[in-house]
């Protein structure tokens, strides 16, 4: 190997370390030559003393734990011969709060702060890999952050919407329907709700069995849910228990999108599929509209009231 290129008594050349490649000018080197070379057992953490540095690793293989200031805390990273740990926090001066611990018998190159600024000065080489590596981890710290961004979105859309039917469930009413009734108030704008509870459903369940009910069932969500506005919403908000959310919607149309509901309920095939389908399942409906003053309890309740009145008067028709 090239005395001229290693530094210090060490066997290793500079240019093989990625922060130095196109930038071991003799210049350079000479002013690695001074630099300790610590020698880390497997197993063991880097004790570094909470001051900034560069740390390269020369063997082995090191383990580095997430600061508690990345972005990027999704796992450990492992750092292999040539790479370097602890450039950022050198760079802008913080402690180095990232957990080093040697995978296996390790050497690693140990640049103070001052000379890692020095190195800058001195070799445009040198920060041209630096700005090249920072750029890679801010784009790598990117990509996780928007990937955990999805994963989030999904678990949070799991968690608000009714997994045999895909209606917005229990949970997403609970937050939204308080907001939408502000929203109301503020605006001045009319907020209905239509609920549903399907009819005789546990005779239905008796008499065909539970997978006929839940068939049944996504059957009458799939006729709310389809014969709503974009801006309405469809909610199964409990077991055979559904409801339309209107915003902007004033008492007399909320009337007639029950109606309509009712109708296509009436009609609608439970398992279309079968040459002789399922009795088709009735629902009673109750209609109320959000009066002045009032907050979503009340409106919950004016409708619970209004569908308990369809239930009483025969079932199968719309009660407000
Ligand atoms: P009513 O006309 O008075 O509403 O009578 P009902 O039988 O519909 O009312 P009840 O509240 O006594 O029974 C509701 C039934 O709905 C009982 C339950 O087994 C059924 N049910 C609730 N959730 C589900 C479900 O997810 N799948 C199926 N298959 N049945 C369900
Ligand atoms: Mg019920
Ligand atoms: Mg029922």
């Amino acid at each position: 190997m090239d005395q001229i290129s290693t530094f210090g008594a060490s066997r290793y050349a500079v240019r093989d370390l990625q922060l130095f490649r196109d930038a071991d000018d003799p210049g350079v080197v000479a002013a690695l030559a001074p630099c300790a070379v610590i020698k880390v057992a497997a197993g063991a953490r880097v004790e570094d003393g909470l001051r900034a540095r560069l740390y390269i690793v020369l063997s082995g293989s090191l383990e580095v734990a997430p600061d508690a200031h990345s972005v990027d805390d999704s796992g450990t990273t492992r750092v292999l011969p040539g790479e370097s740990v602890g450039e950022q926090a050198v760079l802008d001066d913080a402690v180095n709060l990232a957990a080093m611990t040697a995978l296996e018998d390790c050497e690693l190159l140990v640049i103070e702060p001052e000379l890692v600024w020095q190195l800058i000065d001195r070799s445009n080489g040198l920060a041209r890999n630096l700005l090249r590596l920072l750029s890679f981890r801010v784009r790598a710290a990117n990509a996780q952050l928007k990937r955990r961004q999805k994963l989030g979105e999904f678990y949070r859309q799991l968690s608000l919407n009714d997994g045999l039917t895909g209606l917005y469930n229990r949970a997403w009413l609970n937050e939204m329907l308080p907001k939408l009734a502000m929203r109301a108030r503020q605006d001045g704008s009319p907020l209905s709700i239509v609920m549903v509870d399907l009819d005789h459903f546990k005779r239905f369940n008796d008499t065909h069995g539970h997978i006929a009910g839940d068939a049944a069932l996504s059957s009458a969500a799939g006729v709310i849910r389809d014969s709503l506005r974009p801006s309405d919403f469809a909610v199964r908000y409990g077991g055979e228990e559904l409801m339309a959310v209107l915003p902007d919607t004033p008492l007399g149309l909320a009337e007639m999108v029950a109606e309509r509901l009712a109708e296509r309920l009436r009609t609608a095939m439970v398992f279309p599929d079968m040459r002789l389908p399922l009795p088709h399942v009735t629902g009673s409906f109750g209609v109320a509209t959000l009066a002045a003053g009032d907050d979503e309890h009340a409106l919950m309740a004016a409708a619970d009231a209004a569908l308990y009145r369809a239930k009483q008067a025969g079932r199968d028709r719309v009660s407000v």
